[in-house]
């Protein structure tokens, strides 16, 4: 579609056309007339699809500009992805003369902020703790505001936002138009769009993308460990979980990866409560690779996408393999499956022909056995949570302020009543620790350690 065939200003169509944007990409063909015309959207799609530009153009064709009032607000879980917007807006906005654009993200002066917001804007941009600061201050005012953007709510609620993002709406009108952006779609996202939006109507161009694809392969081997490794090396999988049939297994396996320094923990029934959170917080923040569990230990367990699932043993029946394997190849992504079997497995294996499997011999594996696998990220723990009135906002501000750390080196946040698990790459993982442990968040001292 061309940018004219909307109804946008001749002048918006010209400064687009300059910036090369010559046609829509698929979700501003399918977001934008909905924005344009008032309604609330939840707009599905992947990294790089032109989402900024899609509520961009929608939120500056509303603003009257000689109106001094916040007209539209930004919320985005990050200082770097909040500057990237803030840029984006103003390019696009450029033929828009005195339009007033104004960050307010935690890691920069308060001071400074309340200097430029005595000045008014048109259109903030920032994150959910900085933003609530200046409500609760009075420094800032949303009453007159039209149009509430979350940019990344995915991510928003992945680093534990959502507290911040219910308090800021207490300060917005509830006749406002509302849309939500997100690389997923899940019911935490479901569930919020009930909380803040009316009537939402869903767009979504990852599924038209690429339908699920599920890879299943089959291998018969002789050396399960091995042809598991051989596996990894050759596939280089972000996430997996490896199903054993039994506790013991699951155990085993997961010691013996971490002495070959493949990075793995085991979940399983024998583990304490706390222990059992301790492991699905680190698989799901990416600070282990992989998970080796029992069918009832993974119950229950969330996580988005999943590049692989391994069968380390023929699972008792087709209704557990199919239940395991579809943990991947979620939202539009490729998945791969595959089941290992010995030679005293393969009438049960045989069972699971159906034409569409690949059957083949761990020797048709490329990898290799001498494979090392490192997670992304590493978990601190902070002892203090939502009981000491912990937010996500100020652990990240704590990082990103005195810490110096980037925002995009932080990761997924969970807080719970007494502590605090914030994922940090795993390079800056002691600085992190160092400057948590000089300093204080919110005045007070907290002991934090590496999980
Ligand atoms: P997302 O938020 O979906 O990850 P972005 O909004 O950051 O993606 O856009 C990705 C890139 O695509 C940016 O460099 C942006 O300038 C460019 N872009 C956006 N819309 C168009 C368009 N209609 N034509 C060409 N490039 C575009
Ligand atoms: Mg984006």
């Amino acid at each position: 579609m061309n940018f004219s065939e909307l109804p946008l200003e001749p002048a918006m169509v010209e400064t687009l056309d300059a910036l090369g944007y010559k046609q829509t990409t698929l979700i501003q063909e399918e977001a934008l007339p909905l924005i344009l015309d008032g309604k609330d959207v939840i707009a599905e799609a992947k990294t790089g699809s032109g989402k900024t530009a899609a509520f961009g153009i929608g939120l500056l064709s509303k603003l009257d500009v000689k109106k001094f009032r916040v007209q539209s607000l930004v919320m985005c879980p990050t200082r770097e992805l909040a500057d990237q917007v803030a840029k984006e807006l103003r390019r696009i906005g450029r033929f828009k003369h005195n339009i007033k654009i104004l960050m307010l993200t935690g890691g920069e002066s308060f001071g400074k902020q309340l200097g430029s917001l005595a000045h008014q804007a048109h259109i903030i941009v920032g994150t959910p703790g900085r933003i609530l600061k200046h409500l609760n201050k009075e420094s800032l005012d949303l009453s007159n505001l039209d149009m509430l953007v979350l940019d990344e709510a995915d991510r928003m609620l992945d680093m534990g936002f959502i507290e911040e993002i219910d308090n800021v709406l207490a300060f917005i009108p509830e006749k406002r138009q509302t849309l939500l952006f997100s690389a997923t779609y899940d019911n935490a996202i479901r569930t919020i769009s009930k909380r803040i939006q009316t009537d939402a109507v869903s767009v979504k161009t990852t599924s038209t993308e690429l339908p699920n694809q599920i890879k299943e392969q089959f291998y018969a081997t002789q050396n399960k460990e091995e042809t598991l490794i051989k596996i990894l090396s050759e596939f280089k999988p972000d996430n997996v979980i490896v199903f054993t049939n039994t506790k013991i297994e699951s155990k085993e396996l997961a010691e013996s990866l971490q002495s070959k320094k493949i990075d793995a923990l085991a979940i399983h029934g024998d583990l304490e409560q706390y222990e059992r959170n301790d492991v699905l917080v680190q698989f799901a923040n990416k600070s282990t690779p992989i998970l080796v569990a029992t069918d009832v230990a993974a119950r229950g367990l969330d996580i988005k996408e999943l590049s692989m699932v391994v069968n380390y043993d023929i699972p008792h029946g087709n209704e557990t393999y199919t239940h395991r394997i579809g943990r991947t190849g979620r939202a539009g992504a490729d998945g791969i499956a595959i089941t290992l079997y010995g030679s005293f497995e393969s009438d049960k294996a045989d069972e699971y022909q159906n034409g569409s499997r690949e059957f083949l011999d761990e020797s048709c594996l490329k990898g290799s056995t001498n494979f090392e696998l490192k997670p992304q990220f590493v978990t601190l723990v902070i002892e203090g949570g939502k009981k000491d009135k912990l937010r996500a906002g100020d652990l990240l501000g704590a990082l990103t302020g005195d810490a110096g750390l980037d925002g995009s080196s932080i990761g997924k946040i969970d807080i719970y009543d007494r502590q605090a698990y914030v994922a940090i790459e795993t390079r800056f993982i002691e600085k992190a620790q160092k400057s948590l442990h000089d300093g204080k968040i919110k005045g007070k001292k907290f002991s934090a350690w590496i999980l």
